[in-house]
């Protein structure tokens, strides 16, 4: 694992490893490849829920695993599956499996700093899931390629504040 701050977003690439294969839950076998996250001061998420908009959103990307990689499988239909988590900054007290991620940002890192991370599993940063909602849509940044199956938890990750 291997976090960035990008200069517009904190970022997690992911070396391998971190597969979606031989499930129902999605329509073909997907690679994750790095997670990054949108908010804002109040209201940063990209996605609505009956109009309402939470403080941020975490995606998971992954590419369909029968192209040769992420730059293949970008303009194929359903050549990525985006994996969305709202997340919610108003928990009493700080989220720790966050702090894995959150610590070394507010310990100094600059535009473009990278840090390796001990690896670990990315469900210590999910919430206990009980639904999601799902439809064929596009990337949200140009060239905006519609080639993404997004998947949209209902239950938010909660953060405190601070963090
Ligand atoms: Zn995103």
């Amino acid at each position: 694992m291997t976090l960035i701050n990008n200069g517009h977003s904190l970022q997690v690439d992911l070396a391998g490893g971190y597969t979606i294969s031989n499930s129902q839950f999605l329509p073909k076998n997907y690679k994750a490849m790095q997670f990054h996250f949108h908010w804002g001061s109040s209201f940063g998420s990209e996605h609505t829920v009956d109009s309402t908009r939470y403080f941020g959103e975490m995606h998971i990307v992954h590419y369909d695993t029968a192209h040769a990689d992420i730059n293949a499988a970008i303009n194929k239909p359903q050549g990525l599956a985006v994996i969305a988590f709202f997340i919610k900054a108003d928990a009493s007290s700080d989220n720790a499996a966050f702090q894995k991620i959150l610590q070394p940002i507010s310990a100094g890192m600059n535009k473009n700093a990278q840090k390796t991370l001990t690896p670990f599993p990315i469900s210590d940063l999910l919430p206990k899931i009980t639904g999601y909602y799902r439809y064929s849509g596009s990337l949200t940044t140009p060239p905006c390629y519609e080639s993404v199956v997004w998947t949209i938890f209902k239950d938010p990750i909660q953060i405190s504040a601070a963090q």
